[in-house]
């Protein structure tokens, strides 16, 4: 189709890269042209301006090195970020600085929203911790957006620590600690994606929950994504700025 944004999507045959599959190909000005996944010849993307990768956290660096090699913008949602790898892949980007690479843990636009609404409330109070809960075959824990929220969390609160007076601890037991937050991840059959922020002061408590109930609520932070990467070179974490709300 003449003018259409050519698409490539990695790991299509997932969950959620055959839901992005179906998204690209019912949007109009986007086309897939390659639909790449485990045993597959990533050479079909080369006819891609953007490739969308779902697969997973040991795959995703060599997919995002092998687009950019192949002069390709890249839309992330595979989680398993951390520091060293985003300075890898900004590394990665430095030998071709007009393209755009955009790392999401959450493209949900509710799930994004809450991590803000997480981040403005943390300040106020005492204590703050995240619930996690995804379905049984998600591979990495905690989730991406666990990970985020607890960062912007203890960004807000300049990273001030929850009052914890914890001495005796069966392992795990008061979960993981990221950026000085506690993240508690649930995994359990018939769940999609959900996340509660725990926030607690001086007699009251706020929780602030956001729950993904189909993988299409994705679609509509993929596709924005797609769109405003080709126009934003350069390393961007998170789905803020495309949404303005930088
Ligand atoms: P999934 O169903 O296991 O799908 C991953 C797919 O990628 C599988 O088909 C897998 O094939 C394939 N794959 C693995 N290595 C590959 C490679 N080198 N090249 C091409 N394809 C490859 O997982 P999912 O539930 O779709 O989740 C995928 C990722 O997205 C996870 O990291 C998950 O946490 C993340 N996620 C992010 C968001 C977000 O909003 N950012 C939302 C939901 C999920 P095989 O199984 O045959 O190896």
């Amino acid at each position: 189709m003449a003018g259409s944004l050519k698409v490539g999507v990695l790991g299509s045959r997932g969950r959620m890269g055959a839901e992005v599959c179906r998204a690209v190909e019912d949007t109009p000005g986007m086309e897939l042209v390659a639909a790449v996944d485990t045993g597959d010849d990533r050479e079909q993307l080369s006819e891609a301006q953007v490739v969308v990768d779902f697969t997973t956290p040991d795959a995703v660096m060599n997919n995002i090195a092998w687009c950019i090699d192949a002069g390709l913008h890249v839309v992330v949602g595979t989680t398993g970020f951390d520091n060293e790898r985003l300075d890898q892949v900004r590394a990665t980007l430095t030998d071709a600085p007009s393209l755009g690479v955009l790392v999401a843990p959450n493209f949900g636009i509710g799930a994004v929203l809450m991590m803000r609404f997480a981040a403005s409330a943390a300040p106020y109070f005492e204590s703050v911790e995240i619930i996690e809960l995804h379905h049984a075959g998600k591979i990495d824990a905690p989730s991406g957006t666990a990970r985020r929220t607890a960062e912007l969390v203890s960004r807000a609160r300049e990273g001030k620590p929850s009052p914890d007076v914890t001495s005796q601890e069966i392992s795990g037991a008061r979960g993981a600690s990221v950026s000085g937050v506690r993240i508690h991840s649930v995994r359990l059959e018939g769940l999609v994606a959900h996340q509660e922020v725990l926030l607690g002061g001086h007699g009251e408590a706020l929780t602030i929950r956001h729950d993904s109930l189909a993988r299409e609520s994705f679609m509509p932070g993929v596709l924005l994504g797609v769109r405003w990467v080709t126009e934003h070179p350069g390393l961007t974490v998170g789905l803020e700025a495309a949404l303005g709300l930088d």
